[in-house]
């Protein structure tokens, strides 16, 4: 057989968002010749290791009224909630039976949110805000008793106070959905490169092509950037430094059980978004008595080699205590660990940019499954032609200097709260005369001191400071250095024109 040696789309990358922009853009435009090009392995890919929830409401936090870009993020959520069921519906159709029929059945609606005792209140902040913005849109919920909840049975002392039930979120099986990706994709004709891209090939401002670690070279008219939280290398020699905010990694672990005690989670159940990281969930898979548990998130700016025990520790414990005891005693029967993609400002790199034929679709960190619906359909637009102008999308255009939701000051007041609050909800007990007072001390020194040392202070997003820079950076100078650069290079590049 003759390997076609160009395309008229190369999709680089093959998670959640590299298939189901192929998918659409295919479904669109059957004569056009697209290839998805990644790794069958998917080492490390954050789509393999999600739930996956598909929630708006329920990844509210107290900061997604702060800003336009949280507001124009949020919108996108919104629209991904009304799209998924006959998104759903229709890959099903394309990917035909079983595998279609396999993620259709996967799909469990519903999610209970619960807000635990010992929680902080940051945690407390995301749930108030997530029960303002259902009432605000009119969202279909409930608000029930906790001892209501179907499979919520966390130690007495964890009890949750308040729990709000949203009808319409709920989750997948996220490798079945990807299974049905993959079927889609190939009944669309499209082809699927087993192989990991090297290199993006660019002339006079043109994309040409993309170079593979075979060493072969696959031309192409157009390439979309879908590679996770490795889509930055793949820039680094294409675009001038600092014109796009750079991707870190947010490790996340979760494992997948089997029940050996009757109950369990029948829809999935979750905590609001609580201080560093995501929210912790149980969601039920198809199958008899299977459930995932997930997760954790620890953000660096280097590429994580694997998951580490103290993760497996916490999610452990934390599900244990928090949402179901009996977990102690189901079977183990998978642990999964895979890098969100998340940009420095903690915003999504959606569209196209100078480089004439390069788009971007990634960058979209702990909701990148339940938004990929939408985000294939906004691409398949711009690929196919100039697409639909939306002042919600111009926020995530790839070109920009980073987006700062709120003052430094205040980035650095919420990073000490944030660290106060992981470290009492991990156990830390202080004397009544301290309070969480050292911890919050400790980390706005550390903050201080990294800001003092950078040219162009910008505030960045709590977590990411609080994690990547600050926790991840004791001993090792990289991290500083690293954002130094990269702010420094962004200042330079979007800095107005003198005469401007
Ligand atoms: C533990 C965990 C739980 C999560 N839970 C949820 C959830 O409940 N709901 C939700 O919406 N989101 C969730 N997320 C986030 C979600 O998984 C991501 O936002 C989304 O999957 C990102 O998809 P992606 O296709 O951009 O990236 P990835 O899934 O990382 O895929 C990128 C792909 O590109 C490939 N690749 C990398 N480099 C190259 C290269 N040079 N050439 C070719 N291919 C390359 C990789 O092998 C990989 O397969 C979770 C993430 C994690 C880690």
């Amino acid at each position: 057989m003759v390997r076609e040696t160009s395309v008229d789309v190369a999709v680089v990358g093959n998670g959640v968002l590299g298939l189901a922009v192929a998918v659409e853009t295919a479904r669109r435009a059957p004569g056009l010749r697209i290839a998805v090009i990644g790794p069958p392995g998917r080492a490390g890919a954050a789509t393999a290791a999600a739930g996956a929830m598909l929630n708006c409401f329920g990844e509210v936090t107290r900061y997604t009224g702060w800003h336009p870009a949280a507001q124009a993020k949020f919108a996108l959520a919104r629209q991904a909630l009304d799209r998924w069921p006959r998104w759903l519906e229709q890959l099903a159709d394309d990917a035909g039976p079983p595998t279609g029929e396999t993620a259709l059945r996967s799909h469990v609606p519903g999610t209970f949110v619960v807000l635990g005792g010992g929680v902080g209140t940051i945690a407390a902040d995301n749930f108030t805000a997530l029960c303002r913005a259902v009432e605000e849109h009119g969202e279909p919920h409930d608000v029930i008793d906790p001892a209501d909840v179907p499979g919520l049975a966390p130690a007495p002392q964890a009890r949750p106070l308040r729990a709000v039930h949203l009808h319409r979120e709920g989750c997948v099986d996220a490798r079945a959905v990807l299974a049905a990706l993959e079927a889609a994709a190939r009944r669309h004709r499209v082809r699927m490169v087993p192989d990991t891209v090297s290199e993006v090939l660019v002339s006079a401002d043109t994309v040409r092509g993309v170079r593979l670690a075979d060493g072969s070279t696959l031309g192409a008219g157009a390439v979309v950037l879908a590679a996770g939280s490795r889509s930055s290398e793949l820039t680094a020699d294409v675009l001038p430094p600092g014109a796009v905010p750079p991707l870190l990694h947010g490790a996340g672990s979760a494992l997948l059980t089997r029940r050996t005690r009757p109950g369990g989670a029948r829809q999935a159940i979750r905590t609001p978004n609580r201080a560093a990281g995501c929210g912790l969930h149980l969601l039920p898979l198809l199958g008899t008595e299977r459930q995932y548990l997930g997760a954790t998130n620890f953000i660096t700016c280097t590429r994580p080699d694997g998951p580490v025990v103290g993760a497996a520790e916490i999610l452990i414990r934390s599900a244990r205590q928090e949402i179901d005891q009996a977990l102690a005693g189901s079977q183990l029967t998978a642990w999964m660990w895979g890098a969100r993609p998340i940009t420095l400002d903690g915003f999504p790199l959606i569209g196209s940019c100078p480089v004439a034929g390069l788009h971007f679709a990634t960058g979209t960190y702990r909701d990148g499954f339940h938004c990929a619906p939408v985000i294939a359909r906004h691409l398949a637009a711009r690929l196919l032609g100039p697409g639909p102008a939306d002042a919600d999308w111009a926020w995530f255009t790839p070109y920009r200097a980073p987006i700062e939701t709120m003052t430094v000051e205040q980035s650095l007041t919420e990073t000490a709260t944030h660290a106060a609050e992981t470290a009492r909800e991990h156990g830390l007990s202080l004397p009544f005369f301290l309070d969480d007072e050292p911890v919050a001390t400790y980390v706005r020194d550390r903050a201080h001191r990294l800001f003092d040392r950078l040219g162009h202070p910008v505030a960045l997003p709590p977590e990411i400071l609080l994690l990547a820079f600050i926790l991840a950076a004791r001993g090792n100078d990289h991290p500083a250095r690293w954002l130094a650069d990269h702010l420094h290079a962004a200042h330079t590049h979007h800095a107005p024109a003198p005469d401007a």
